[in-house]
This record gives structure tokens, C-alpha cells and sequence, in this order.
């Protein structure tokens, strides 16, 4: 199991950033430089590999994005304005978002519960301090002071 971050920024996109050694970016440096969007760096990497023969592709790949890929990834993301919200223990990206959304899911219902509980209790006290009554006759509703029913006209007490 691999440690994963999922960030989400205020418009409600949702990624994941695995936590430590990234193979992609170790292995396919200027593609995965260019995969993430970092086009400048990754046609900068281009060139270097092919000036070097590929030596550099192997030094960079392996004491500098192996590592701090996936580091970059996530600054990159808070840079842009997304925040950290979750921390995961999953194999994948995919199970890392599946277990993201079930535990949104079920805070939403608890929410939702919480709600319904309040509703209820607003409703409670709308029926205490109600002005109106039902009258043990003819079960229409009247006024709580009523003396006689305007319906059957069942006196009260
Ligand atoms: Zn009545």
C-alpha cells in the first residue's frame, strides 16, 4: 500500500498526488515533465538528454525527480490554489479516489442526519408555542383560546 494526498481546489476539482518516490518521473523524465504540464523544463530536458546522450535523462530521473516528482506535483497544485484535504493509504490512484469519495459520502449523510434532527427539533417547538388546537369533537383545528369549537361547537373547559 502507497501513501497518497488528494487535494481539491474552491471549485470542487479533485486530484491525487502519490506521497514519495514517483517511477514516472525517474524513468520517463522530459515526458513526464511534459505529461504534467511543465513544458519549458521538459524541452529544456529534451536537450540536455540529447546533448549528453542520455546520462543526464538517468542522473536527473534518479537523484532528482524519483524523489521530488511527486513533490513537485503537489506544490504545483497548492500553487494554483488547491488544498490538501485528505490523506490515503491505498495501491493506486483510483482506489485512493474511490476511498476519497466514500468518505465524502458518508460525512455527507451524517450532515444530512444532522439536519433532519434540527428540522425536527424546529418543529417541536412550532407545535409548544402553536396558537392553534384540535378539538377532541370533530378533529378540526381551531384557535387555542377558543372557547367553543366553530365547527361542532363542543365547548371546552
Ligand atoms: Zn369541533
Amino acid at each position: 500500500m502507497k501513501k497518497f494526498r488528494v487535494f481539491k481546489n474552491p471549485i470542487g476539482e479533485v486530484k491525487v498526488v502519490k506521497v514519495g518516490w514517483s517511477w514516472p518521473a525517474a524513468l520517463f523524465v522530459p515526458f513526464w515533465l511534459f505529461f504534467h504540464g511543465f513544458y519549458l523544463y521538459g524541452i529544456i530536458m529534451f536537450f540536455i538528454d540529447f546533448i549528453s546522450v542520455g546520462i543526464s535523462h538517468v542522473f536527473i530521473g534518479i537523484f532528482f525527480l524519483g524523489k521530488d516528482g511527486n513533490k513537485i506535483l503537489a506544490d504545483n497544485l497548492i500553487s494554483k490554489g488547491f488544498e490538501c484535504v485528505m490523506e490515503v493509504t491505498a495501491n493506486n490512484i483510483e482506489m485512493a479516489l474511490s476511498i476519497y469519495y466514500k468518505n465524502k459520502e458518508s460525512n455527507n449523510n451524517v450532515n444530512e442526519n444532522h439536519k433532519f434532527e434540527l428540522k425536527k427539533e424546529i418543529n417541536i417547538n412550532e407545535e409548544e408555542n402553536s396558537t392553534e388546537k384540535v378539538c377532541t369533537m370533530c378533529a378540526e383545528t381551531i384557535k387555542q383560546a377558543a372557547k367553543i369549537c366553530r365547527y361542532c361547537s363542543h365547548q371546552f373547559e
